[in-house]
Formats: structure tokens, C-alpha cells, sequence
């Protein structure tokens, strides 16, 4: 399965993505290949593997991106190597990607599972954006603005969570995944021998 999670920066997406990781084994975090520089202590390798335009056109133009989408003036995309080392693992891909790559994913009809994660209000992320005093205030405005945007696009999600209580969200989150692989198992080869145990004629 892959699961998509999308939500406007500042809805506190990494929180609810760090508690699903912390809390659900056999999920495989899809690190993205981008054309932005490292922020503070973004490591190489762990938060995103960090390459050139040059580099990425070629990999676009190579057939490597399972997705791909240009958000803030960057380059960002998921590597089609997470998705075949992931499955070789048994593991489900974890897939932070824009509303862009989201809907290419979703096109693609892989068997996904996507979540859009959204504060409670336009002004409740206005004052978390302020509080967090990571961003000037022209970055604020452009944040805000891209909210907007993105926010069109939530209804097309199989979940929306609305972001008020951090560990409400984390629960829900959660919840959805596990409820999700117990749907997939309807479908497992494995249950049918253990159906077919209650077929058999009594003695
Ligand atoms: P940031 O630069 O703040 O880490 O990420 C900016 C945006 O790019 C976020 O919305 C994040 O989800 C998105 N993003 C990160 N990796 C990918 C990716 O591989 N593909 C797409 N389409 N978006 C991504």
C-alpha cells in the first residue's frame, strides 16, 4: 500500500508523520529527491537527497520518478527505488509529497491510501506560521497563499484531518492505517485457508 500524506506547511504535518512512524511498523519513509539547498539540520540521505536542476531533468528525462512537481520555484520527487524496496521489504511506502504528486500518484491508481491534513482554520495557520518565527513575513504571505491553493485539492483525498489536537490527529492518523492494511487483508491469499476451516463438515 502506499500512503500519501499531504497538507499546507505549517499544518503540522511532520508531528502527525514522526507519531505514525514512532507508533506502526513496516512503513517505508520515501526520501525525496529535491533542487533545494539543506535547511538547518537537514541531513543528506535522511531528509531528502539533494541534487541540482541539471541532475534532475536527467532523471526526469531517464523515466526516474514515480512523481515529480515544482513547488516554492524547486524541483521535488519521489525515486520509483522506494516503491520496489519497499515492496521487496513487505513494508507500505510513506509518501510526504505536494497535492501535485499526490494527484499523480493517485492517477496512476497504485494501490493508495491519501490523507490531507489541514489546521483548523486559514487564521489558525496564520498564527501557528507566526509562532513557529522560522519565516519573514513575505514567506508567511506566500505560505498562506499556497493554502489556499492546496486546500482546493483536499476533497480529492480519501481523509481529511482537521488538525486541532496534536495527538487527537495522531490517533486518527494512525487509526487510518491500521484500519486500512486490515481492509487489504479481505483480499490476502493467506485468509482464505483460514475461511476454509469453518467449509469443512463437521465429524
Ligand atoms: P519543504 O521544502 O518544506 O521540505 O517541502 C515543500 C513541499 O514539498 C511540501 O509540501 C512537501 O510535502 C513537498 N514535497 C516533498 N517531497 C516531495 C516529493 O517527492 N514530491 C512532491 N510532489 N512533493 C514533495
Amino acid at each position: 500500500m502506499v500512503i500519501i500524506i499531504s497538507a499546507p506547511s505549517g499544518s503540522g504535518k511532520s508531528t502527525l508523520v514522526n507519531a505514525l512512524i514512532k507508533e506502526v511498523p513496516n512503513l517505508s519513509f520515501s526520501v525525496s529527491y529535491t533542487t533545494r539547498k539543506p535547511r538547518g539540520a537537514e541531513v543528506e540521505g535522511q531528509h531528502y537527497h539533494y541534487i541540482s536542476r541539471e541532475e534532475f531533468e536527467q532523471r526526469i528525462a531517464a523515466g526516474e520518478f514515480l512523481e515529480y512537481a515544482e513547488v516554492f520555484g524547486n524541483y521535488y520527487g519521489t525515486h520509483q527505488s522506494y516503491a520496489q524496496k519497499a515492496e521487496a521489504a513487505g513494508c507500505d511506502l510513506l509518501l510526504d509529497i505536494d497535492v501535485q504528486g499526490a494527484m499523480q500518484v493517485m492517477e496512476k491508481a497504485l494501490d493508495a491510501v491519501s490523507v490531507f491534513i489541514v489546521a483548523p482554520s486559514k487564521d489558525v495557520l496564520e498564527e501557528r506560521l507566526r509562532k513557529r518565527s522560522e519565516d519573514s513575513e513575505e514567506v508567511i504571505q506566500r505560505r498562506l497563499q499556497e493554502a489556499s491553493q492546496e486546500v482546493r485539492y483536499a476533497e480529492k483525498y480519501d481523509y481529511i484531518i482537521i488538525n486541532d489536537k496534536v495527538e487527537e490527529s495522531a490517533e486518527n492518523l494512525i487509526s487510518i492505517v491500521r484500519a486500512e492494511r486490515v481492509r487489504r487483508q479481505r483480499l490476502a491469499e493467506s485468509l482464505k485457508p483460514i475461511l476454509q476451516t469453518y467449509l469443512q463438515d463437521p465429524q
